[in-house]
């Protein structure tokens, strides 16, 4: 323990300001060295191309801070830079019980949105000890660090906020299990594809518009799953095989889900799907995007016909969260290090039982009861939510070669 973190050690606080360009950091503490004092704390930042340099020191031994100050300033003028110094005691203040990372989601993020969501946090007793830009594509996405308030509450008040400004704010304990995670499950249709499987086999049969209406119905939450799914299949009997060929063709992945998978693929995640949809579908998806997992119903093929049956077990709404379970337990993640995606009333269970349930541009009853909720169309930016910056997704596509 340095003599400083005791709060009635005497220290200054260095801030220096101006345009960067480089050795400015290491000129200020080459500075510094001939006063013998240490470094308690430094943060910089550079944003467009302006640098702020913090750094909090003891003070120098034998009664030479003026010296140091006027070193300082000597040097900070010949770098064209501003510097300023205070006098104080101790290191920071101790932060706050109850931190949160907070990830704001906007498209645009306005002044008026930062503002009412920075006015609500500090109104919960909550702190903003840091912020940090994650990106700024496809939507500008910021972190905020906050102390002082337990992380529920401030998801409550937040989410009060978010709606009523249009951005997501997703609120998460801070921790060292936000960074363990390390299993990620998505539903398929309306999540990881932009098609509901089952209506593009119904396009072929001539059945839309009949199994899009039990469709909505399921999704709403008013059908039971299961007895819904063997309506819409029962009207794909007599189809020719040769039709899941062409369904496979038809699908159109939303946009970010390579990018997703890629870079959680890269960062050693093992990524699965499971989907009320189909095994003829979720099976080339798997083999396409490199998923470790992928489970669905299988539709019963016989004499090259699509009997209008499904044969195995059912994944319905349970069966979600089940899998989720079991996918955990072969990739050795623990739940809690789990995140689940999803947009329908039959992700619910999944969602809740993942460590981080995501509600991906869900309908209302799935958005009010998952962890959090994106409303952007971008499968990606569910990377921000994990602390991963747009930097770190784009230098991991420049440090391998694409196939
Ligand atoms: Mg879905």
């Amino acid at each position: 323990m340095s003599a400083a973190q005791n709060s009635v050690v005497p220290t200054l606080l260095v801030k220096v300001f101006g345009k960067d360009r480089p050795g400015i950091t290491a000129g200020l503490f080459e500075t510094l060295t001939a006063y013998r004092v240490d470094v308690v704390d430094i943060e910089q930042v550079v944003i467009r191309g302006r640098m702020v340099l913090c750094a909090l020191i003891t003070q120098p031994p034998g009664g030479q801070e003026g010296d140091l100050r006027a070193a300082v300033h000597s040097w900070a003028g010949s770098m064209k830079m501003e510097a300023e110094i205070l006098s104080g005691t101790g290191d920071n203040r101790p932060r706050g019980s109850g931190r949160s990372i907070v990830t704001v989601l906007g498209n645009p993020l306005t002044a008026e949105s930062t503002a009412s969501i920075a006015s609500r946090i500090t109104a919960t007793g909550g702190n903003i000890d840091r912020i940090f830009r994650l990106a700024k594509y496809p939507v500008t996405a910021v972190e905020f660090a906050v102390s002082g308030v337990e992380t529920a509450p401030l998801r409550t008040a937040l989410a009060t906020e978010a709606a009523a400004l249009g951005v997501d704010i997703a609120v998460v304990s801070a921790g060292l299990h936000r960074r363990a995670q390390r299993l990620v499950v998505m539903d398929v249709d309306s999540t990881l594809i932009q098609d509901e499987v089952i209506e593009l086999f119904a396009a072929h049969a001539g059945c839309e518009e009949k199994v899009a209406e039990v469709t909505a119905a399921a999704m709403r939450g008013e059908l039971d799953f299961e007895q819904s799914l063997h309506a819409r299949v029962a009207l794909l009997e007599g189809l020719d095989a040769s039709v899941v060929e062409k369904v496979r063709s038809e699908v159109r992945l939303t946009p970010g889900a390579r990018t997703l998978v890629r870079t959680l693929k890269r960062l050693g995640y093992q990524v699965g799907v499971v989907s009320g949809g189909f095994t003829q579908v979720t099976d080339d998806l798997r083999e396409r995007l490199g998923l470790d997992f992928a489970q669905a119903n299988t539709l019963e093929i016989v004499d090259g016909r699509l009997t209008g049956r499904v044969i195995g077990e059912v994944v319905d709404r349970a069966g979600k969260a089940r899998l989720l379970r079991r996918f955990a337990a072969e990739a050795g993640v623990p739940l809690a290090q789990t995140v689940a995606i999803g947009d329908g009333a039959n992700d619910l269970d999944m969602l809740n039982t993942a460590g981080l349930g995501v509600a991906f541009n869900a309908k209302p009853v799935v958005r009010e009861a998952a962890h959090t909720a994106v409303n952007v169309p971008f499968l990606d930016t569910v990377l921000y939510l994990l602390g991963i910056s747009r930097e770190e997704v784009e230098a991991a596509d420049g440090g391998l070669a694409e196939h």
